[in-house]
């Protein structure tokens, strides 16, 4: 990644309706969304030109805002013909796209029923890391102090910015103790996901992974449910618990950032990355490429 902030870079980003200079695309201090998290958006992939599975992370991103209570005032296919002539003037063939959708600066209070919305894509270069051999060494996960809240505490299905406080305070630690990322656990002290992508344990051809009750039901993880029935794997959906992660002999992660990393280990426990791991990637490689 390169060492120049991501406000300095050239090319377009899409601001409300217009392409605009990258570094003409500002917002105001008093805005609700930096206040009050009132902020919504999408991670999205691009391989070779092609928005991998754009409707699914469009519909989500109009059912995130509807879940915060605000209406994207743009059309889907608005945003999609935008996205697309956005990765054509950025000349992004292998890349990143995140659009974001938050509340304006006409009241600085809890409520904020009649400010405007706003919505920005920005996308940029991200080549998958995808060099299969790199990638099945694993990373190394540490279980987060933070925990995933109770569903009736925050519209947990929202990509919604408010929700990632704790995910950034996790890695952070994760990282200040020299692992890659955190596993986190919820409210009951589940095995839930980590900071920004789900988690998969395999035993021989079956997958185990937490069921989606309070954290996002993510888009990788649905593809890779999909890719276990034609790889003739069996997935089992249920509750995790920490006792059980010396259990397993394989753990990956999915996301759309992530694609499919395979884990080390979580704290004490360790994986050995293997044939579940690599069939995952290769089918996954070749789904987003197809
Ligand atoms: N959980 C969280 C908290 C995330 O931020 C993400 C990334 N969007 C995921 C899971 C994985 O979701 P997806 O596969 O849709 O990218």
């Amino acid at each position: 990644m390169s060492s120049i902030g991501f406000d300095q870079r050239q090319g377009f980003i899409w601001l409300d309706g217009e392409f605009v200079e990258w570094s003409q695309a500002r917002l105001h201090v008093l805005t609700h969304g930096l206040h009050y998290a009132s902020t919504v958006y999408e991670g999205e992939r691009v391989y070779g030109g092609k928005v991998f599975k754009l409707r699914e992370h469009s519909e989500r991103l109009y059912r995130s805002a509807q879940l915060m209570d605000f209406v994207i005032p743009f059309e889907r296919a608005e945003l999609e013909a935008a996205s697309r002539e956005l990765l054509q003037r950025n000349n992004v063939v292998d890349g990143y796209l995140r659009p974001v959708a938050w509340r304006g600066s006409e009241m600085i209070s809890t409520s904020a029923r009649f400010n405007r919305v706003h919505v920005a894509i920005a996308c940029w270069q991200w080549p998958s890391y995808f060099d299969p051999a790199a990638r099945m060494a694993g990373i190394r996960l540490k279980t987060a102090a933070w925990r995933r809240p109770p569903p009736d505490t925050s519209p947990f299905q929202a990509k919604a910015s408010g929700h990632y406080q704790i995910a950034t305070l996790s890695k952070h630690d994760a990282e200040n103790h020299g692992y890659h990322d955190a596993l986190m656990l919820d409210w009951r002290g589940h095995v839930a996901e980590a900071t920004s992508a789900n988690v998969f344990f395999a035993n021989g051809r079956t997958l185990y992974t937490p069921t989606p009750d309070c954290f996002l039901d993510g888009i990788t993880r649905q593809t890779v449910i999909e890719l276990a029935q034609a790889l003739d794997y069996q997935v089992v959906e249920r509750t995790i618990l920490p006792t059980e992660l010396g259990d397993f002999e394989e753990c990956f992660l999915t996301g759309t950032a992530a694609e499919i990393t395979p884990v080390q280990s979580i704290d004490q426990h360790g994986y050995r990355p293997g044939n579940a791991c690599r069939d995952f990637i290769a089918a996954y490689t070749q789904t987003v490429n197809a």
